[in-house]
């Protein structure tokens, strides 16, 4: 069903309305007749006889139409009966304001199914409990007790906090910043984020989508479906809180280093949601994506009046990884016409400081008519002559002459500049407080406009032995094990393509020695147990043996020594292996999220991961591009790109590797943890190497 009646009632009853001020149900009653909403109000209270010069009811019967919806503001435990009456004369939309449902324990908890049933049976759509409400400025409906009514304009708000959405609000009305919906959640008995983003998603009236979120309801379709939104309009949240993924302790290198957000990261990057830290960052950003057209490339030019905004502008520019734009020849030359001869003619482009407005008019026509800029910042220091206000109102002439381009600005200053500021705002030219600010909101909008362009996922499907794992992770699920050793480990990533270091396990050092002359030298040696999962750690790892000699040595010392540090573990032998002498050690792992799934891990590896803590989460499963990009947001990955005429890694084969690793976990649900530490990946033409690999399963 449509939400559509919550923001376009051609009728409200207020259920609980009252004529003192100061309490909830007179704010909502004000709020919602001085909002200059033309639809008919009803306010219903069994004690009154009119409010605020409207007939009051007893209750919704004797109303004798069908209020189009209803908002409640009576006691928790009277809703259920208000409810019913929802139901028997019609209404299908109802705002549930009271507070003392889930939020306060069981009996809550018990209170709040008994209305989502009624509401469930009855067709009807709750927006609450335990929230501030809905508002709709475009249509006068302002049924929240959140404080005045906001301008109109194309962001939709949907907040977890109903106090947060009230501060958004008061923020909002300072800064003449407008909304096409607000609106509070509260518990979200019915009513859940995902309904509010189709919503709006559906809404003509809204071009851009943001909120605040505490948790997600479902997890799965959540991605699902804002990804799809995402492609449609940009989708700004700030989210606080965890996962539960993050309470469980771990015992993999993925499952330590994946903390409580990295799921929710991961899941917006997939999405294309556009993260935000702050209030302030999400006004920031939805500014920009609100009023200015998205551009096509990531060039930036800067019209600055002072030299050192404009380095600043520049730095951070270059950090965000925006493009400075480099004017083409033509521009330059007109610049040179239109400023002074001490002018700068490159970008930055410094108009000096003694600049009136038809300088800054001048050049920035120019830099916009430049094909080689997507983007302009304009920078303004209040000087002795400067003209804030006049170059303000230039500045919003040609942002308007120019509208396939970014104009965004930063007035410097406080009293000087207010006046231009209040032009830029009125003219939708969003201001920033900083050059930094400014670079921020213009790379989020730039990142969207990378993901949205990005190819349609499409995942490779490589033939592998499904088969032979499922009879390893059966074995275990029936014996109880929940960890899957490193050699069946390993027997499971070979039949998904792995390839992993030959070796066997010695008895005596006798053995060990003749392993190792089969094998040829170096050789590596490790201590075999299921019970050590990091073998490193007890000394149980040797590697770079050069003969039969070092090889019994090592034997002997590590069946002596480490059943002494170990004394509970059941040592089964030494493993004898091949040594990998090229390459590079990288980890592959995944750590299964409870809501999101498959978590993607990759990084720099080796006994050091949990040190450097250098590594890139993505939802599984992975496209070849979703591999590389996890590959690329790596430090590790210029390394591996070689450095300093080191040769490089194949990267294309690790990215596989990745895929490999990605089509295991997608096609068992089973698999909870899985680590390879390290996998040795060498330059092209070489074979990676699974040297190490360690797994846990549950009952799916
Ligand atoms: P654990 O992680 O249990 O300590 P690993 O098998 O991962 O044991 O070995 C620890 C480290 O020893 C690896 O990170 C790697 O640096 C090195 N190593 C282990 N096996 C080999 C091998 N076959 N070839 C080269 N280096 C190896
Ligand atoms: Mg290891």
């Amino acid at each position: 069903m449509s939400l559509e009646k919550f923001f376009n009632p051609s009728s409200v009853a207020i259920v609980g309305a009252s004529a003192k001020k100061g309490k909830v149900g007179y704010e909502i009653l004000t709020n919602m007749i001085n909002s200059g909403y033309e639809g008919k109000i009803y306010p219903v209270n069994k004690k009154a006889e009119q409010i605020e010069g409207l007939k009051c009811y007893p209750d919704l019967k004797s109303i004798g139409k069908t209020p189009e919806l209803v908002v409640i503001i009576i006691p928790a435990a009277a809703v259920p009966a208000v409810m019913r009456e929802c139901v028997n004369v019609g209404t299908k939309s109802v705002i549930i304001i009271t507070a003392g449902f889930k939020e306060v324990g069981e009996k809550g908890r018990q209170l709040e199914q008994d209305i989502l049933q009624i509401a469930r049976q009855g067709g009807v759509r709750i927006i609450g409990p335990n929230c501030l409400g809905a508002i709709a400025p475009a249509n006068k409906v302002n049924a929240s007790f959140g404080g005045s009514m906001p301008e109109a304009g194309p962001t939709a708000y949907l907040s977890q906090s109903g106090a947060l959405l009230a501060a958004i609000l008061d923020m909002a009305n300072a800064h003449g910043i407008g909304f096409s919906k607000l609106v509070s959640i509260g518990n979200k008995a019915d009513v859940n984020e995902l309904d509010l983003l189709k919503s709006f998603a559906a809404d003509p009236e809204t071009k851009v989508i943001a909120g605040y979120l505490e948790n997600i309801t479902n997890g799965n379709s959540f991605v699902r479906e804002a990804e799809i939104i995402s492609k449609e309009k940009p989708i700004l949240l700030m989210k606080s809180g965890s996962t539960a993924a993050g309470a469980q302790a771990a015992s993999s290198h993925t499952g330590s280093l994946a903390g409580s957000e990295t799921a929710y990261e991961a899941m917006f990057t997939r999405a294309g949601i556009v993260r935000c830290d702050s209030i302030k960052h999400q006004f920031d950003f939805a500014q920009l994506f609100a009023y200015q057209p998205l551009p096509s490339d990531r060039r930036i030019a800067v019209v600055t009046n002072a030299g050192g905004p404009g380095i600043m502008a520049a730095d951070a520019a270059e950090d965000a990884g925006l493009k400075f734009a480099q004017l083409g020849d033509e521009t330059v030359d007109k610049l040179k016409e239109v400023l002074p001869a001490a002018a700068n003619f490159y970008n930055p482009i410094d108009v000096l400081g003694d600049a009136l407005s038809d300088r800054y008019e001048a050049a920035l026509k120019n830099v916009l008519a430049d094909d080689n800029v997507d983007i302009v910042l304009v920078l303004l220091t209040p000087q002795a002559m400067t003209e804030a206000e006049k170059t303000a109102e230039a500045i919003v002439r040609v942002s308007r002459e120019n509208p396939t381009k970014m104009v965004t600005a930063c007035f410097l200053g406080a009293d000087k500049v207010a006046d231009g500021l209040a032009v830029l705002e009125k003219g939708k030219v969003p201001h920033y407080d900083s050059p930094e600010s400014a670079v921020r909101a213009i790379r989020a909008v730039c990142d969207y406009v990378r993901w949205k362009a990005r190819p349609k996922r499409v995942v490779r499907l490589f033939p592998v032995n499904r088969r032979k794992v499922e009879n390893i992770i059966d074995r275990h699920l029936r014996q109880q094990s929940r960890e899957i050793g490193e050699t069946e480990s390993k027997e499971v990533l070979e039949a998904y393509g792995f390839v992993t270091p030959k070796g066997s396990i010695a008895n005596t050092a006798e053995q060990a020695g003749n392993i190792a002359s089969q094998l040829g030298y170096p050789v590596v040696m490790k201590i075999w147990s299921p019970d050590i999962i990091h073998k490193s750690d007890v000394g149980g790892v040797r590697v770079g043996l050069k003969n039969r000699r070092e090889v019994m040595d090592v034997f002997d010392l590590m069946m002596y020594r480490i059943p002494q540090k170990m004394p509970d573990a059941d040592i089964l032998g030494v493993l004898v292996q091949e040594m990998c002498t090229s390459g590079k050690e990288v980890i592959l792992g995944m750590h299964r999220d409870p809501q999101f799934g498959p978590l993607m891990m990759f990084g720099m590896g080796g006994t050091m991961v949990e040190v450097l803590q250098d590594v890139a989460f993505y939802l599984a499963p992975l496209t070849a591009d979703e591999a590389r990009q996890m590959l690329a947001s790596t430090k590790t990955y210029r390394m591996l790109r070689g450095v300093r005429g080191q040769e490089g890694v194949d990267i294309e084969v690790l990215a596989e590797g990745l895929q490999r690793l990605s089509q295991l976990v997608t096609e068992f649900p089973q698999i909870k943890e899985m680590d390879i530490n390290p996998y040795m990946i060498g330059p092209p033409g070489t074979t990676p190497i699974a040297v190490d690999a360690r797994m846990s399963v549950e009952k799916d």
